[in-house]
């Protein structure tokens, strides 16, 4: 339950479940209350030699430090960017333009957000060949694909580290210790828009040279997110401009959006352990009752994190169970929100059949859900099959 949304959702008295997280999630009060802090009292330029200017700094400075924190980085590892969409191709971009004399392949999974496979999609069109990783009917790459797949010739290897769709878990480690034994000047960028506050993240420890996390992901607004790149990596820009973020992401810096980053950061953190044990539990609830209102229904996947669960109920296809759900307030995806009603390249790559890929429904949890957020999915799913089972 979010009582924030309650006004919005238009029906009186009624509360919204909103089990879309993995989609965006509603901003915490505290990112909203640091965002209207920057806008109203320090609004300055933090480029400005002045008090107002050197109080913006101070803040961006401090922000800076909370943010690297979160994503296991040393602060002057950390380039606030737009989001994951920008991170993605700030890195793809970015090294193929800078190690293209070195080789022209590039290693990536076929279960990728669209922002990576569009990237690659228009390098193979500009002569680099990209070899995309199959999984199997569990979500999971096998590392002896990424071994086979390795050659003199490879500068990028990218993965996401949590799917989006299904939620399984990629072995980022045992990749970037392959990858740097068998190509040492290839670069590894991990996409850990759905892994941010979901598992902790350890890029040094991962062999990982790049790493995109998103805001609107864990209670930030949308347009704001962060760019690790490892000390002694240099990357081209993808803007020119000013010299703000040390000149590799020029433009004034949008202060009210990272303060707010900061302070969905710092709440997050602070309840990391307790948000975590607390989704898990509702995930275990969410399966039990699933069982035993549908035990015709079947989990897609493994779901490594317990965030996102995919499911499917075949013979209810998804976008008509969608509109049932959204009837009673209860708000989940068919897959991923930017397929916007295409089949889902995710179940499709895990092989599985299209009634399963018709009929999914990917419910995303965020440490705000409740219990009673499960209990209206549940109803209103056995209100949607009573219908469409007929
Ligand atoms: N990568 C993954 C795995 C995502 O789930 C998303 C957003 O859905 C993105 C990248 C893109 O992030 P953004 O919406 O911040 O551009």
């Amino acid at each position: 339950m979010y009582n924030i949304l309650v006004r919005e959702s238009g029906r009186k008295g009624e509360t919204m479940h909103y089990l879309d997280n993995s989609a965006t999630t509603p901003v915490l009060p505290e990112a909203a209350e640091a965002a209207v802090h920057a806008m109203r009292e320090a609004f300055g330029n933090p480029s400005s030699q002045h008090r107002l200017g050197n109080r913006a700094a101070a803040l961006l400075k401090e922000s800076r430090a909370c943010v690297a924190q979160a994503m296991g980085a040393q602060p002057g590892e950390v380039y606030f960017n737009s989001g994951g969409t920008e991170g993605i191709n700030t890195a793809v971009f970015g090294v193929c333009r800078k190690n293209f004399r070195r080789g022209k392949h590039i290693i990536t999974t076929a279960v990728e957000h669209s922002a990576t496979l569009n990237s690659l999609k228009k390098l193979e069109g500009e002569g680099f060949s990209v070899t995309r990783l199959q999984p199997d009917a569990d979500g999971h790459i096998p590392l002896g694909q990424l071994e086979e797949a390795l050659r003199e010739d490879t500068i990028l290897l990218t993965c996401m580290l949590v799917n989006n769709e299904v939620g399984a878990c990629m072995p980022v480690g045992e990749m970037g210790r392959l990858l740097k034994r068998r190509c040492p000047h290839a670069l590894f960028h991990i996409d850990a828009v759905q892994g941010f506050f979901r598992v902790p993240l350890t890029p040094a420890k991962w062999g990982c040279d790049l790493m995109s996390v998103s805001g609107h992901k864990v209670g930030a607004p949308k347009g704001i997110g962060a760019f690790y790149m490892k000390k002694g990596v240099a990357l081209p820009p993808l803007l020119y401009g000013g010299g703000q973020e040390n000149g590799f992401r020029p433009g004034t810096e949008p202060m009210p959006n990272i303060a707010a980053l900061a302070a969905a950061c710092r709440v997050r953190a602070a309840a990391f352990a307790e948000d975590c044990e607390h989704v898990r539990g509702l995930c275990a609830y969410l399966k039990a009752q699933v069982a035993e209102a549908f035990p015709w229904a079947v989990q897609n996947g493994v779901n490594d994190v317990p965030h996102v669960v995919s499911l499917s109920f075949p013979g209810c296809k998804s976008e008509v169970m969608l509109r049932v759900l959204e009837q009673e307030e209860v708000y989940v995806s068919a897959g991923s929100a930017c397929a916007k009603g295409h089949e889902s390249h995710v179940l499709r790559a895990m092989g599985l059949p299209k009634e399963r890929i018709d009929s999914a429904l990917r419910v995303s949890f965020a440490p705000h859900n409740t219990r009673a957020d499960v209990d209206a999915f549940i109803a209103a799913a056995r209100k949607g099959a009573a219908m469409l089972r007929r």
